[in-house]
């Protein structure tokens, strides 16, 4: 007998007939006698909605964020409710439970809250009695008592927690693909699917774009060594082990890339090249809470000015374009160049630690298909560019073949 945390997306829950076959999963673990609780997303397309309601009623930076929790953070009550009562129809006796009434505490940060802690107590009680606890992700309770939601795709941080919390066995993502593949299967069909992949490139994949687990969920997982497990509520095949290194026999020099379409460019032209420039500039940035991205100035010819260019998120651009278009005299730049028309690439591989010339293949074959590369960052274990928007498939598919990752 084990305890287990089973999650299921949008997709696997997006209409009566999907939660009934999610009903008859949750029965089987329930029939092999474990303890099972149960994560849920809202019906896929419901929270983008929700979204957009609040957008028809004011502008992003104008809504009050605790409102814009108490609005987006419905669509998982109605997949819990339901879910719990499809459950009940196969005699499996289930109950829902809204982040608040766990509780699953967060801090006040809406919109994009932190879990802080969460008391499982009664809930594991119930468990053990053989109630399947039905639980909504994305949701929490902050410290004024005022609902949370967690960011997009924030169910899969609700499910690694909850594990976390009560200390389950395994937490298994389903979704609507069978696994974590070499780079996005949608875009690329040759991607391959791997067996196992370790936390720590799965955080880097993820934080990159790849939006098969939310970025916090592996960084949570990874904390408290929760074996994470990513796999289909739609085919019945082995998924993706998430785990420690070690667990890996057979490590690849690259195991995936991705792709991040949420990245606005902005080229400041002759800034002022002297001491305290990039403070003055990334300070207002900061404190109008844009984040800044990657970073790259150029040596300047003349001494006296050089091009700065760094990237944002699509949604910070016009802030962050207001921001410095109005200290354009203190900073003296001369003009100021947005481009919201860039992808950022990124491969990623534990195996740069111990090879050299991983950089240079990307370089290479991004070279052969004639992209130009804008802007480029490193770490440890990624290299990231930033590229013209319409080359993304073209420079996935290229660099997935380059690297030796297409399926066989
Ligand atoms: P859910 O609604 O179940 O949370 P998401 O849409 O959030 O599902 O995440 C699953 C999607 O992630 C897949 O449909 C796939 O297009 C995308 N994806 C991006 N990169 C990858 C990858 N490397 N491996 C698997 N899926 C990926
Ligand atoms: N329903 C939320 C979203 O669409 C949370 C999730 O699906 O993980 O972002
Ligand atoms: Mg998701």
């Amino acid at each position: 007998m084990a305890r287990i945390v089973l999650k299921f997306g949008g997709t696997s829950v997006g209409d009566t007939d999907r939660i009934k076959n999610v009903a008859r999963r949750v029965k089987k673990e329930v029939d092999a006698g474990n303890e099972v609780a149960v994560v849920l997303s809202a019906m896929s397309g419901v929270t983008n909605q929700l979204v957009e309601f609040c957008r028809q009623i004011a502008a992003p930076h104008d809504q009050d964020a605790r409102e814009y929790d108490a609005v987006v953070a419905t669509g998982e009550q109605v997949t819990i409710g339901l879910l719990a009562m499809a459950l009940q129809e196969l005699g499996v006796p289930a109950r829902s439970w809204m982040g608040w009434q766990v509780p699953i505490r967060s801090d006040g940060v809406h919109g994009k809250a932190r879990i802080e802690s969460i008391d499982t107590t009664e809930m594991v009680a119930r468990m053990k009695a053989g109630q399947v606890a039905v639980v909504a992700g994305f949701q929490g309770i902050g410290p004024d008592n005022r609902v949370t939601t967690l960011g997009r795709g924030g169910s899969d941080t609700s499910a690694v927690a909850l594990a976390a919390a009560m200390g389950a066995d395994r937490c298994d993502i389903y979704t609507d693909v069978d696994g974590v593949y070499t780079t996005d299967p949608r875009i690329v069909a040759k991607a391959r699917k791997l067996d196992k992949i370790t936390y720590e490139e799965m955080l880097e994949l993820a934080s990159l774009g790849a939006k098969v687990l939310q970025t916090r969920s592996v960084e949570m997982a990874m904390k408290h060594r929760v074996r994470v497990q990513v796999l289909s509520s739609f085919v019945d095949a082995p998924g993706t082990l998430v785990c420690d290194e070690d667990e890996i026999v057979e490590k690849e020099l690259v195991s995936g890339i991705a792709y991040s379409r949420d990245e606005a460019k902005i080229t400041l032209v002759k800034v002022a090249d002297r001491p305290g420039v990039a403070a003055a500039i990334f300070g207002p940035l900061a404190e109008a809470a844009v984040n800044v991205d990657m970073i790259v100035q150029n040596v300047s010819e003349d001494g006296k000015s050089t091009d700065l260019t760094f990237t944002v998120t699509k949604g910070d651009l016009d802030r962050a374009v207001k921001v410095l278009e109005a200290r354009k005299e203190q900073l003296g730049f001369e003009r100021l160049l947005p481009d919201s028309n860039v992808v950022k690439v990124s491969v990623i591989g534990v195996g740069m630690r111990s090879h050299a010339g991983i950089a240079q293949r990307m370089f290479q074959t991004l070279a052969e298909k004639s992209i130009n590369i804008q802007v480029i960052s490193t770490s440890e274990i990624k290299i990231s560019v930033l590229i013209a928007e319409e080359y993304t498939e073209l420079a996935l598919r290229s660099l997935h073949s380059a690297y030796g990752l297409d399926a066989a």
